[in-house]
């Protein structure tokens, strides 16, 4: 894909289709990717932080997870196609998962909550193996990358908000070769 660069974050330049069919294809060849879906407040962030725009920088892939980063690109004469959002790239990941038998471990939000997920997940993509569970407020996340190793998933959502979740990626990504993505507050909404 060729990026579009605004205020500092470059974002690709796809359309959700053509992004998840790349992607997918990374994960059938258990390419190690680490994908950011950015939106304003990731950018703005990124300005100030300039650990955390080293982090980005090491992304597979930035997409534009807002109106915002979609104006911005527009008004620079270098208009993105459309949003591709945290949320709904989880959601076409795991009906493909479903599709494909493949394995996602998730870790983050409440404990009451990743409990729903685990259920929801289990109901709506039966076919999906669902290869862990972890609520996200825990001290080390080295044990839990430690069971990622283990357990070899295909895909690891992790929705502890950022910029920890980048953070924790960035550090933990050489543990497992699949797909890391950060998810934000994706679980309260998929858990009801
Ligand atoms: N969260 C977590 N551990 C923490 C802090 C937050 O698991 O130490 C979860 C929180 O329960 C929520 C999500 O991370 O599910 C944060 O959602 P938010 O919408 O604030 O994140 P953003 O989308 O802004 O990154």
């Amino acid at each position: 894909f060729t990026h579009v660069n605004v205020l500092g974050v470059p974002f690709i330049s796809a359309t959700q289709a053509a992004f998840l069919n790349t992607v997918e294809a990374r994960i059938n060849r258990r390419e190690n990717t680490f994908v950011v879906t950015a939106n304003p407040e990731i950018v703005m962030y990124a300005r100030e932080q300039p650990a955390y725009q080293k982090i980005l920088a090491t992304a597979d892939y930035i997409t534009p997870d807002g109106i915002g980063i979609i104006k911005g690109a527009a008004i620079l004469k270098q208009p993105l196609p459309e949003r591709i959002t945290g949320y709904d790239t989880m959601i076409d990941l795991l009906a493909w998962a479903n599709e494909n038998h493949k394995s996602a471990y998730f870790v983050g939000a409440k404990p009451e909550v990743i409990v729903d997920v685990a259920k929801v997940v289990a109901k709506r993509y039966p076919q999906l193996q669902i290869a862990g569970t972890h609520d996200g407020y825990f001290d080390d996340f080295g044990p839990i990358a430690e069971e990622i190793r283990k357990v070899r998933p295909d895909m690891v959502f992790l929705a502890v908000g950022f910029p920890k979740q980048e953070q924790l990626i960035s550090d933990y990504r050489h543990v497992n070769n699949g797909l890391w993505m950060g998810v934000g507050g994706s679980f309260d909404v998929l858990s009801g």
